[in-house]
């Protein structure tokens, strides 16, 4: 099964390093034949990211801080410099201070909620307005999200709040752009050791529950959410948007530990 993305061009937004989400998608497209570029934020990842957009076949690297519109700004007028149509975009961003991903709900700040909304909710808003202008015969445009979302999940807290409203741009966004064939979707991947999910307090327990109590036994991995992916992203799921697909062992469906599932 190759081929899938032949003839499609998309931006991968939040690439980070080789444990993020967005490479296991992106080299998921890159395999069936997309033709990617990458956008980062700030100088210290451009020395990560560029090796690896290059061993996928891409020079194609755009600076991006999501929560400045100029900066987006400027990353689509590049981006139309060189490509005038764009068929897919990744969007695997989120932030929070981490000093907020633990403790109470109750104890947010008000700056760290405006500024957890508008990087982790509203960039995708931004970024979508921004990206459907470059999309005339439709598109797809893919985000990540996560189970704190619908249920509380201890230490989650501000960004939970903030996929819960991601979830539901993503069902908004469906509507407003469904009559220009442009889906939008989300996939709800579980719990992966990445550079952003270490600033989540006691994460190790969290992946170590899921393993324990998901029904397939097992923690997911980047490869699990690229092969998703590439369905979001490719004609495959032409029928399909407005929805948020887990990704998560089937940890969603479970309501209470497993009788196999030790203390832990
Ligand atoms: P990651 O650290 O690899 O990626 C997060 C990315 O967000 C980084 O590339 C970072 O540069 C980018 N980012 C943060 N603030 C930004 C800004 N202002 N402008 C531009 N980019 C910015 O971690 P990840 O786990 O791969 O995260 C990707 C997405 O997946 C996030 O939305 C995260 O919430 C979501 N997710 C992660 C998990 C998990 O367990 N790792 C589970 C479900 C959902």
């Amino acid at each position: 099964m190759t081929g899938l993305m032949q003839g499609k061009r998309g931006l991968i937004m939040g690439l980070a390093n080789d444990k993020s989400l967005a490479w296991g998608i992106a080299k998921k497209l890159a395999e069936h034949g997309a033709e990617l570029a990458f956008s980062y934020q700030g100088d210290a990842l451009a020395k990560r990211v560029k090796p690896l957009a290059e061993s996928l076949g891409s020079d194609f690297l755009l600076e991006c801080d999501v929560s400045d519109m100029a900066a987006l700004d400027t990353a689509f007028d590049t981006l139309k410099e060189r490509w005038d149509t764009l068929d897919f975009v990744v969007h695997a961003i989120g932030f929070s201070d981490k000093n907020e991903l633990r403790g109470k709900y109750v104890d947010t700040s008000l700056e760290n909620f405006l500024m957890t909304m508008n990087i982790s909710a509203y960039s995708l808003v931004a970024v979508t307005k921004r990206a459907v202008a470059m999309m005339p015969n439709g598109g797809s445009i893919l985000t990540l999200t996560y189970y704190g979302a619908e249920k509380v999940v201890p230490h989650y807290n501000v960004m939970g709040v903030a996929k819960a409203a991601l979830e539901t741009s993503v069902k908004y966004l469906a509507n407003d752009l469904g009559p220009q064939n442009v889906r939008v979707n989300a996939i709800s991947a579980g719990p992966i050791k990445t550079l952003a999910a270490s600033g989540i307090g006691d994460f190790r327990y969290i992946l170590k529950w899921n393993e324990l109590n998901a029904p397939l036994r097992r923690n997911v991995t980047i490869d699990d959410v690229g092969g998703s992916g590439l369905y979001f992203l490719s004609d495959l799921s032409s029928g399909v948007t407005g929805e948020t697909h887990h990704v998560d062992a089937g940890y969603h469906v479970v309501g209470m530990k497993q009788e196999d599932a030790p203390d832990i």
